[in-house]
């Protein structure tokens, strides 16, 4: 590539699909189901000055050529594998590749092998160096992000419900979390609330906010949510459960605000399992949280994870009992999984007990580590059937009936409708891939 001027330089920036968006009506069921990602945005609005263009796999197929000047492709663990693939298809053909994200920021040397760059942390602080050194064709192989002072502002976008990130990061490095594990998110970084407020302004009447908690900065959020009442938007946040039950005056804002959900991070019932996954949820506050979250209007979403060393079998059948008595409305469910760079992983690893560094399966719905108290069956099985019996069509319309509120209604539908039919593709496809695996089947049997 010969010296360019900024201006005329050539980007794609791709975000990879997640392995059921590949074929057309895998597309389709996305479209309707998966949350936009904002980094594509957020890339492309720090590189004004390219001609760029973005493709979304989950929702589009790519069209691989020559024809860019560089390719920019953000991953996270469950993505990398394709990302990798990708980026090799590029390479191939002559063109420059940048790899970032989430998994390229843990394991750098891995991406490395299928790029001509890896960015490590966050890409705002040094996303410039990368475009001007790729202008020059004079790209380094790794560009560690200092601190992230401000987050950048996506570029315009169209869609039903857009996603709005108004802080990065997360302080409390539960020791699962892949977020705040990370180069990306260690740090807590709070965009100012003209910007955001801005951002929601063009957005459509619907948004999500990304943040992974939006009960960090109380005093910020509280800002945030006074500006927005005047706004008259519906929106759903994620915030800690301890913060929602202590804080009546942030749920009368926010419910003020046009707020329709919160999803919480529950993660189990069970103290032992929360003390080994450094999580400083107090149960005896989620009772409080969810009576008041829905006493003000709002659905409550709980997150839940299974596999810790300290649940057995029985935990399936003891969290539905203690969701039911605490009537949450909706549930997202995930099998515990060690990213790279968390300490989880580095436990694992050192006991020996990953099953897999197949990164496709670190998705949340295999079982990729060797349990303590049950099987990798058991606890696919379990996990599945927790999703099943909790999305089935009766609790759905049984909910749906019982809930005041058109908004909250159609909310919970689209959220538990959409639940039943992703996790019933994922857990399938788990199963499958459990049986074709001869490793796993010999622990199984
Ligand atoms: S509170 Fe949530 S975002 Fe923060 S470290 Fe724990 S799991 Fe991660």
């Amino acid at each position: 590539m010969s010296v360019k001027n900024l201006d005329d330089l050539k980007l794609l920036i791709v975000i990879p699909a997640i392995r059921k968006a590949r074929g057309f009506f895998d597309r389709i069921v996305m479209k309707a189901t998966l949350w936009k990602p904002i980094t594509a945005y957020q890339i492309a609005s720090l590189s004004k000055r390219c001609k760029i263009k973005i493709i979304d796999e989950n929702y589009e197929k790519i069209k691989y050529s020559s024809n860019f000047d560089l390719v920019a492709i953000s991953a996270f663990t469950a993505t990398a594998l394709r990302a990798y693939e990708i980026a090799d298809e590029f390479m191939k053909r002559g063109v420059k590749v940048v790899l970032g994200g989430y998994h390229p920021s843990a394991l750098p040397l891995e991406a490395k092998q299928h790029a001509d760059a890896v960015v490590i942390g966050n890409a705002e602080s040094i996303w410039n160096k990368v475009l001007e050194n790729a202008a020059k064709d004079d790209l380094k192989p790794f560009y560690f992000s200092p601190p992230l002072k401000s987050i950048a502002s996506p570029a315009a976008r169209k869609g039903f419900m857009v996603g709005i990130e108004a802080t990065r990061g997360c302080p409390y490095r539960c020791k699962f979390c892949s977020i705040s594990n990370s180069h990306i998110g260690c740090n807590y970084v709070k965009k100012p609330i003209d910007r955001v407020i801005e951002e929601i302004k063009m957005a459509g009447k619907y948004f999500i906010f990304y943040d992974s908690s939006l009960t960090i900065d109380m005093k910020y959020t509280k800002e945030l949510f006074r500006q927005l009442m005047h706004l008259n938007k519906k929106f759903a946040c994620f915030g800690n459960i301890n913060m929602l039950a202590a804080d009546e005056e942030l749920l009368r804002m926010v419910s003020e605000a046009g707020c329709v959900a919160w999803a919480v991070g529950m993660e189990t019932f069970s103290e032992d399992a929360l003390t080994e996954a450094g999580k400083k949820n107090d149960l005896r506050k989620y009772k409080k949280a969810v009576s008041l979250v829905k006493d003000y209007g709002m659905n409550v979403i709980a997150s839940l994870v299974f596999g810790f060393d300290n649940d057995d079998a029985s935990v399936f059948s003891n969290t539905l009992e203690r969701l039911y008595e605490l009537g949450v409305d909706s549930i997202g469910v995930n099998i515990l999984t060690p990213f790279p760079g968390t300490p989880l992983f580095e436990k694992l690893n050192n006991e020996h007990r990953i099953l897999t560094y197949d990164w496709e399966k670190y998705d949340l719905y295999h079982v990729v580590y060797m349990p303590k108290r049950m099987s990798p069956w058991e606890l696919l099985d379990g996990t599945k059937w927790i999703a099943e019996k909790f999305f089935s069509y009766r609790n759905i319309f049984d909910k749906f009936f019982k809930k005041s509120g058109i908004i909250s209604k159609f909310s919970l539908l689209y959220h538990m409708i959409g639940s039943r039919l992703v996790y019933s593709e994922a857990f399938e496809t788990a199963l499958k891939n459990i049986k074709m695996n001869f490793q796993y089947e010999l622990q199984l049997d």
